[in-house]
């Protein structure tokens, strides 16, 4: 018999953004909020079983600041999808001398995060001198499907 492993996974989403546009206290950009909602799952040998607690965060789409909102509260700020054109923010990440011979550095800290914003074109870079677990990192708290790899050498 083999071991059975058991406990809880979190899973995380990105339903998108919503409300009007508002200046962030903290980065001082200016877009609409993202809605990223967790959900954990009781699971055997990683099936996920059960629901076991939903959390949804709001929080600014540049640098993450944000807190948690109550489930009812989410609800309803998610159907004011805002007016104008849907906000469009492209995560992706860029290994910066990729072919640095390996075992340079313990660890590899040369990548960057950068969101490219689909209106107005500009390029944001959210992150750098970062680690391949931390773009993980960011996936999972952001709730994004795909973070795109581009190597700069
Ligand atoms: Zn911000």
């Amino acid at each position: 018999m083999g071991a059975i492993y058991y406990g809880t996974r979190t899973f995380s989403k990105h339903m998108g953004y919503f409300g009007p546009k508002q200046e962030c206290d903290n980065c001082h950009r200016t877009y609409q909020k993202a809605i990223v909602r967790f959900k954990s799952w009781f699971h055997i040998d990683y099936i996920p079983l059960i629901p076991t607690k939903t959390q949804y965060f709001k929080s600014c789409p540049i640098c993450g600041a944000g807190f948690e909102l109550r489930k009812q509260d989410a609800k309803t700020e998610m159907q004011n999808t805002g007016d104008g054109a849907a906000q469009i923010l492209e995560p992706h990440a860029k290994h910066i001398m990729a072919n640095k011979p390996k075992g340079l550095m313990a660890t590899d800290n040369s990548y960057e995060l950068w969101l490219k914003d689909g209106n107005s074109g500009e390029d944001i870079c959210i992150a750098s001198e970062i680690s391949k677990e931390d773009i993980k990192r960011f996936k999972k708290e952001r709730g994004w499907k795909k973070v795109p790899m581009e190597k700069v050498e």
